[in-house]
């Protein structure tokens, strides 16, 4: 990037270089017609360099990047950068006061409503507010994101790694695991990735927690990228090991329950499984039925129910079919009890302390 100089960051006020403000910047109006605000940080550094997003609780009840986006904002000072941090620490401030994913009461996905319009339904305004004031001034973004309530999804990546930009960024913040994709119309890294903008979302375990373990492996991720496009020169990028990408052709599946009743998770402690192991088994109350959930393929398990009932249908696993190579890579891993990636604090990949 050309050595402009430092520039202030304007949007309806200004943060000149050499600032750090907190502030909240309104998006909406409630029911009582009071001002609806994000809150957000701005780190404007003494240097000229990238101006770079992370955004948190697009769905308002996923809270683990909300404390890394607090602890970005903390960490970082004008005279540490080279460039300016854009930390948008809640976008959906309604969903977030409800704790719930969506916008409340018409349960509209904000993250399905980017680059939104100025005239259109809530969800689309706010996307509009935030997108036009914050996220188009970007050169790029990371977006934190959990599993939805009652599932726990394993840390990782996704990104359209088919775009070199993305990829740059989805491999400088040093997952292991990169689910590749195209994203879905609306989301807020795809809308921001078309516009120059390159933009990743990070999964990280599960809704309406703090789990330390993911926290602090994810800011480890903001450090490296920080790195990576000289916003901290002088630190190093990460390497996490190993890395799989998984690309979009790749077979997924969510395995369902075929009957109702009680889940007994078999499955780990590692999520890789083979294929014929059993992951599950759904028993009714009497136990006089019981059916065993088997693996059919040798996969990654990247999503899993943790509330542990289920009826005919019911989502109960999210596995990615792994090739040979990567399996006795993870396999490796694993024998040299250095799986890090799969579960913090010799857990589960949850990171959060509950034994399970
Ligand atoms: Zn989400």
């Amino acid at each position: 990037m050309p050595d402009r100089g430092p520039r202030p960051f304007r949007f309806d006020a200004e943060v000149s270089p050499g600032e750090k403000r907190h502030f909240k910047h309104e998006v909406g109006e409630t029911y009582l017609g009071d001002p609806v605000e994000i809150p957000v940080t701005v780190v404007n550094g003494t240097r000229d360099g990238p101006r770079v997003f992370f955004s948190a609780a697009i769905h308002g009840d996923e809270l683990n990047g909300v404390k890394v986006v607090q602890e970005v904002a903390d960490r970082y000072d004008p005279a540490d950068i080279h460039g300016t941090l854009v930390c948008l620490h809640v976008l959906n401030v309604p969903g977030f006061l409800a704790q719930q994913r969506y916008i409340p009461i018409y349960d509209q996905d904000l993250n399905r409503s980017f680059p939104g319009k100025s005239h259109s339904n809530t969800a689309e305004r706010m996307a509009s507010a935030i997108y036009r004031t914050f996220v188009s001034q970007c050169d790029l973004g990371v977006d934190f994101h959990t599993s939805t309530r009652n599932r726990t999804t394993m840390y990782h990546v996704r990104a359209d790694m088919g775009n070199e930009t993305v990829s740059r960024l989805a491999r400088a913040f040093g997952a292991n695991v990169v689910l590749s994709g195209e994203s879905e119309s609306g989301m807020l890294r795809s809308v921001a990735t078309a516009a120059g903008t390159p933009t990743i979302t990070v999964e990280m375990g599960k809704a309406h927690r703090f789990q330390r373990p993911l926290i602090d492996r994810a800011l480890e991720g903001v450090e490296s990228v920080l790195a990576e496009y000289g916003v901290r020169p002088d630190q190093p990028v990460t390497w996490p090991g190993w890395r799989k990408v998984i690309d979009s052709a790749a077979e997924k599946t969510w395995l369902r329950a075929d009957s109702g009743g009680l889940v007994d998770m078999e499955w780990g402690p590692y999520p890789l499984v083979h294929e014929g192991d059993t992951i599950c088994t759904v028993s009714d109350h009497f136990r006089t039925e019981e059916r065993v959930v088997t693996a059919p393929f040798t996969g990654l398990i990247v999503g899993i129910l943790e509330n542990p009932l289920a009826q005919p249908g019911h989502p109960l696993c999210h596995l990615v079919r792994l090739d040979g190579e990567t399996t006795r890579a993870v396999e490796n891993e694993i024998e040299r009890g250095d799986a890090g990636g799969y579960r913090a604090d010799g857990l589960r990949w949850s990171g959060d302390g509950e034994a399970e």
